[in-house]
């Protein structure tokens, strides 16, 4: 794993969140995305090396609906970027890790994404994402 890629952070309404993440970095998002198939929006902030994820649900059926009504608003992931997910996969399957997302999948910010179950890492949501190059 390279480095941090991102922090997630589950946020009830992005757009009071963005205007607090805005004034808290002193910028504005970089991009704001929805995500179909997570039933959430996304906005990203740059600081330095790493990014901040904010995620809020656009259904009761997204994960980040359900994180909420049981911790309220906060970290909900952190994300590390991999030169090659498959290979990464491979390896931490056969270390014991539980992988949630067996296929990595396109998620937000022009990256194959995959989730380990907090189950298998001290209760802590680890996405792995690697950038596609076109
Ligand atoms: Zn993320």
């Amino acid at each position: 794993m390279n480095k941090i890629e991102h922090i997630g952070i589950a946020v009830k309404d992005i757009e009071k969140s963005n205007a607090l993440f805005s004034s808290l970095f002193n910028k504005q998002p970089y991009k704001q995305e929805a995500v179909e198939s997570e039933h959430v929006i996304t906005s990203f902030f740059e600081t330095g090396e790493s990014k901040i994820e904010l995620l809020q649900a656009t259904n009761e059926s997204s994960a980040i609906a359900k994180f909420i009504d049981k911790k309220g608003e906060g970290i909900h992931h952190i994300a590390f970027d991999v030169t090659d997910i498959h290979t990464e996969l491979e390896r931490l399957e056969k270390e014991g890790f539980q992988i949630i997302t067996k296929e990595p999948k396109k998620g937000a910010d022009n990256k194959l994404v995959a989730f380990l179950h907090p189950k298998s890492t001290n209760g802590v949501l680890i996405e792995l994402c690697q950038e596609i190059k076109e």
